[in-house]
């Protein structure tokens, strides 16, 4: 049992969160997770209408009991959402637990508390953790250079940032980006952290709906297989090294660089949303974090994380005895037996 401030604030028994995933955050995920005693993530904007979102977290409810979380992210869009309106609908079908992460999060976050939710907040900087710590958020997740998705721009590895963390924050945080085992979540916790949050690990599980190909696609991939697009446009998303992908850093790099309007077409989430349907990984673009490297099999959602914390727990035991001298440690730490 890997008890952590997490684990007690949530009602949840391991500390390792889903977080939210555009496209792949869907009833089936995250029921699994949540089943599986982590906490699984629906995502709001995943979801046509905030009427859709409804029924989404109608059908949760039903395959599964166990708490489970929405997540609404603020960062540009071509259609701008009703995010107060998910918002809304999600308070009034009873979720409790909201992750909020992007621009301006304030007004989301004042209206989750006043409702009385716990919220998760996901930012990328200290400066940025140590705003939402004042505007009263109860868990911070600390996203490092590694993630899928928005790194922010500084380019902040987990290992300083989290370490930071520990140093500047006062209330429990998690670690998000680069996290796909159990080592990575004994290391974490050694950081100071009270879980862990995954994406990229999550979307290579059997209850995951994107396409098998896609699957496939990040079990034979290595740690260089993902990219940075948009640096040029203040809107940084770590993706899939993809043909797509490639051409709009391509057109961001030419001497002028590019407007959003140039890459609209290449970019556009209805067609990223056509890579999980089809199982075409090139068709469009999709976020991936480093962690592609560290995933080799597609478990159920209770295989990966009883194997994880079956792993931290080994590890963390591991440690004990380097302290007494054990001599049957070395620094690979042999007492994971189920290498995979
Ligand atoms: P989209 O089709 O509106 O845009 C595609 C990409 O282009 C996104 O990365 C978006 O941030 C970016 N973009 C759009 N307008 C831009 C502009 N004017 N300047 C710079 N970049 C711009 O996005 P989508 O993939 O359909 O996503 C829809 C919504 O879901 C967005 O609000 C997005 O922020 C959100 N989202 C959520 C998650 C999550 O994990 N919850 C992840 C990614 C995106």
């Amino acid at each position: 049992m890997l008890t952590t401030p997490l684990t007690t604030l949530l009602g949840i028994r391991v500390p390792i969160v889903q977080g939210g995933m555009q496209w792949v955050g869907f009833p089936p995920l995250v029921a699994a997770v949540s089943e599986a005693g982590g906490l699984g993530i629906l995502t709001a904007l995943t979801q046509p209408s905030p009427e859709a979102l409804r029924t989404a977290i109608r059908e949760t409810q039903k395959l599964t009991s166990k708490p489970f979380g929405v997540n609404i992210t603020l960062l540009p869009t071509i259609n701008p959402p009703d995010y107060a309106g998910f918002a809304r609908a999600a308070v009034q079908e009873g979720v409790k637990i909201f992750e909020t992460a992007g621009n301006n999060p304030g007004p989301l976050i004042n209206f989750f508390k006043s409702e009385g939710c716990i919220v998760i907040h996901k930012c990328t900087t200290i400066r940025h953790a140590k705003s939402a710590q004042r505007m009263g958020v109860d868990i911070l997740s600390i996203d490092g250079f590694e993630c899928a998705g928005d790194p922010g721009v500084d380019d902040i590895g987990g290992l300083v940032l989290l370490a930071r963390a520990a140093q500047e924050l006062e209330i429990p945080y998690i670690a998000s980006g680069g996290i796909a085992d159990g080592r990575g979540l004994a290391t974490a916790l050694a950081l100071g952290c009270a879980g862990v949050n995954m994406g990229t690990r999550f979307m290579c599980t059997v209850e995951s709906t994107i396409h098998q190909n896609i699957k496939d696609t990040i079990v034979s991939s290595s740690e260089v297989d993902t990219t940075h697009i948009f640096r040029t446009l203040n809107n940084t998303a770590r993706v899939y090294k993809n043909a797509v992908a490639k051409k709009v850093v391509e057109l961001e790099r030419r001497p002028g660089g590019a407007k959003f309007e140039d890459l609209r077409e290449l970019v556009s989430g209805a067609r990223g949303k056509v890579v999980y349907d089809i199982g075409d990984k090139d068709y469009g673009i999709w976020s991936a974090g480093v962690t592609v490297g560290l995933i080799k099999d597609i478990p159920t959602c209770a295989e990966l994380i009883s194997r994880m914390e079956r792993e931290a727990e080994e590890i963390i035991e591991g440690l004990g005895k380097l302290k007494a001298g054990h001599p049957s440690l070395n620094c690979r730490h042999r007492v994971i037996k189920h290498e995979i």
